[in-house]
C-alpha cells in the first residue's frame, strides 16, 4: 500500500484530532488501511464522530491508499535474490531449497535434545560466512528465553567454520529475556541494530517458554494470543524489511486428540502455524543422529533429512 498527499497517521484524516485518533488505535483502527475499508455508521457508533464526517475521513483514507502491483515474473526476480543459510547439512539443505530462506520465518519444533537450539547455533555462525560459502556476511540477533545461549559452542562452531572466534561471537547480539514483554521488546526495538550492524539472522529459542509459563489457564488465553500475534508480526516485518532470516524454535505438545499417527504438535496454535512460512520437525534418532521432516513449505514437497549433531556443529 502507498500513501499519497502525505497521509500517513490517523490525525491526518478530516475530522479526526488526537484523542479520536487514540480510541480508534484502541479499538484496532490502527492503520489508514483499516479506516478506508471501514463504513461510516462503524467508525460514528464507535467514536465520538457525526456519520457525516467518518464518511470524509473514510474517503480521504480511501483517496490515500493505492493498491501496488508485482508481477510474477517480478516476485520471481526479487526471489532469486534472496539470499540462504546453509545449514550445516547437506541433507536438510536440499530439503529446504538450499538452506533456511531469508524474507521468511523458518520453525523448528520438537521435544527436548532434538537438535533445535543447535541447528540455531550453525545458523548463527553461517549466517556471518561469505556468500559462495552459504553465508550472508552478515550479524545475527539471538533472542534467548531459555538462558541456552552458549558462547564455547559457538566458539567451536566458528573455528570449524574458519571464522575467527572472538569476531564471531562479537557478531551475534544476544538478548537475554526473562519474560514475554522483554522477549517482545527485543524484537520491536531491533530496527535500529539492524540498519546499523547489517543483521541477516534473528533467532528466537523459544518462541512459547514464556509465553507458556506465563499464561497458565484458559482465562488469559486470548490475552497470550494477542500478545503472541503482535510478536510475530513484528517478527514477519523484520524479516520482509530489511531481507533477513528468522528461524524461531518451539516445543511440542502431546496432543490426545489424534488418534492415529504422531501425536506430537508444536505450541502456540493457528497464529503460530500460519506465521511460519517453513516448519521443521525434529526428531531423535541413533546417537547423533536427528531426523528433520519438511513439515509445511510453500515450494518444496515434503520430505525428510537425516541430520548429525557433532562437536563441530551440524553436519550430514
Ligand atoms: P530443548 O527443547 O531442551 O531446548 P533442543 O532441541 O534445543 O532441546 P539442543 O540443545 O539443540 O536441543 O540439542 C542438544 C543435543 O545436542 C545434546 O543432546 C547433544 O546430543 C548435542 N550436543 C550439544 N553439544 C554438543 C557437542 N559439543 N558435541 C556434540 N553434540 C552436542
Ligand atoms: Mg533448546
Amino acid at each position: 500500500m502507498a500513501k499519497e498527499k502525505g497521509i500517513k497517521e490517523l490525525t491526518d484524516l478530516p475530522g479526526i484530532g488526537p484523542t479520536t485518533a487514540e480510541k480508534l488505535k484502541e479499538l484496532g483502527y490502527d492503520n489508514i488501511e483499516k479506516i478506508a475499508t471501514a463504513v461510516p455508521h462503524e467508525l460514528s457508533d464507535l467514536v465520538n464522530l457525526s456519520v457525516e464526517n467518518a464518511k470524509k475521513a473514510i474517503d480521504a483514507a480511501r483517496q490515500a491508499t493505492t493498491l501496488e502491483y508485482d508481477t510474477g515474473s517480478a516476485i520471481y526476480d526479487k526471489r532469486k535474490e534472496l539470499g540462504k543459510i546453509h545449514t550445516g547439512s547437506k541433507e536438510l539443505d536440499e530439503l529446504l531449497g538450499g538452506g533456511v530462506e531469508t524474507g521468511a520465518i523458518t520453525e523448528a519444533y520438537g521435544k527436548f535434545a532434538s537438535g533445535k537450539t543447535q541447528i540455531g547455533f550453525q545458523l548463527s555462525v553461517n549466517a556471518q560466512l561469505p556468500k559462495s560459502e552459504g553465508g550472508l556476511e552478515g550479524t545475527v540477533l539471538f533472542i534467548d528465553t531459555e538462558g541456552t545461549f552458549r558462547p564455547e559452542r559457538i566458539e567451536s562452531l566458528a573455528k570449524h567454520a574458519g571464522l575467527d572466534p572472538a569476531k564471531a561471537l562479537e557478531n551475534i547480539f544476544v538478548v537475554r529475556a526473562h519474560n514475554s514483554d522483554q522477549q517482545l521488546l527485543a524484537a520491536e526495538r531491533a530496527d535500529k541494530l539492524i540498519r546499523e550492524k547489517n543483521v541477516k539472522l534473528i533467532v528466537v529459542d523459544s518462541l512459547m517458554a514464556l509465553f507458556r509459563a506465563e499464561y497458565m489457564g484458559r482465562g488469559s488465553l486470548n490475552e497470550r494470543q494477542q500478545k503472541l500475534n503482535q510478536h510475530i508480526h513484528k517478527l514477519q516485518q523484520l524479516a520482509d524489511t530489511y531481507g533477513l532470516a528468522v528461524y524461531i524454535t518451539n516445543q511440542v505438545m502431546d496432543n490426545p486428540g489424534i488418534l492415529f499417527g504422531d501425536p506430537t504438535t508444536p505450541v502456540g496454535g493457528n497464529i503460530v502455524a500460519h506465521a511460519a512460512t517453513t516448519r521443521l520437525y525434529m526428531r531423535k534418532s541413533k546417537e547423533e543422529k536427528r531426523i528433520v521432516k519438511l513439515v509445511d513449505s510453500p515450494n518444496m514437497p515434503e520430505g525428510e533429512a537425516v541430520i548429525k549433531i557433532t562437536p563441530n556443529g551440524i553436519a550430514g
